[in-house]
């Protein structure tokens, strides 16, 4: 063999070794992420081995917020003032947030400084287009063998959660809404909201869970006991959302996080 034969072959030799090492490799680290799966799986199993009340919020933690769902009812909802009030479209959209930051939700403070119907509001901004929301047989799959009761609590509207859940593929899965009108039009995270729910689902000393995307909604959930985990999304609006993004630990008042809803639930029930 000449030289330049022999240089060819040992070259070969290498990177056919280097290969397997790397094949090594990978299938080292994918059974090292697998353990590591199975390991988380099994803690939150057992973290939530004694929940019996499962309380999901809808808009961006139910859907993901990337079907920009909620973004629709959020222009709906500067729509909606911009006619009220003879706005253009950035004058109203001060207006919505100072009102939302301010009332907790922009619907209680077009009730107490304008004298807003809600139904009015709330049929006026849950007209949207659903088309982007996907069924979700893996969520539903995930929901149904969690044990337990299983509520929505919404700030939004019965019929938009029913719509919505209908689409997910989720609906039957849940003993019942606990909307803002049940709530007599008291937002979360109000004491007062809580406590209706409460009282709405009999929960009692059960052991609870509640899933949402806002982060001050937890705060109050963590307040009554309630197990709590944040939703995260890259809508981002609440300043309790922009606080949180800056912040380099979690707060005491959200004891798990997950950016994906129906992976969190999967690693509860087992697969
Ligand atoms: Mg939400």
């Amino acid at each position: 063999m000449s030289d330049k034969s022999l240089i060819r072959a040992s070259a070969s030799a290498h990177t056919a070794d280097l290969q397997r090492l790397t094949e090594a490799d990978n299938a080292a680290a994918a059974a090292a992420t697998l353990m590591e799966a199975a390991a988380e799986a099994a803690q939150l199993a057992r973290a939530f081995a004694d929940t019996r009340l499962w309380i999901f919020d809808l808009d961006n933690t139910l859907y993901p917020a990337e079907c920009n769902l909620f973004a629709q009812i959020d222009q709906r909802m500067s729509g909606f003032i911009q006619k009220l009030l003879g706005l253009d479209h950035a004058a109203a959209r001060k207006v919505q947030k100072d009102l939302y930051y301010h009332y907790g939700t922009t619907l209680a403070g077009l009730m107490a400084e304008y004298g807003v119907k809600p139904e009015a509001f709330m049929d006026y901004v849950h007209d949207i287009d659903l088309a982007p929301v996907s069924p979700m047989p893996e969520l539903d799959a995930a929901i149904a063998r969690l044990e337990g009761r299983k509520f929505i609590f919404t700030n939004g509207s019965a019929r938009h959660a029913e719509r919505v859940a209908a689409k997910l593929g989720v609906l039957e899965r849940f003993d019942g809404i606990f909307d803002i009108a049940a709530g007599d039009y008291v937002p979360k995270p109000k004491p007062e909201s809580f406590s209706a729910f409460m009282r709405y689902c009999e929960g009692g000393d059960c052991k609870a869970a509640m899933f949402e995307d806002l982060p001050h909604n937890l705060e109050a959930a963590h307040a009554l006991g309630i197990k709590t985990v944040l939703v995260r999304s890259d809508y981002i609006d609440h300043p309790s959302q922009h606080a949180l993004a800056a912040a380099t630990a979690l707060p005491p008042y959200i004891h798990y996080e997950t950016d994906d809803l129906t992976r969190f639930l999967t690693r509860i029930v087992g697969k």
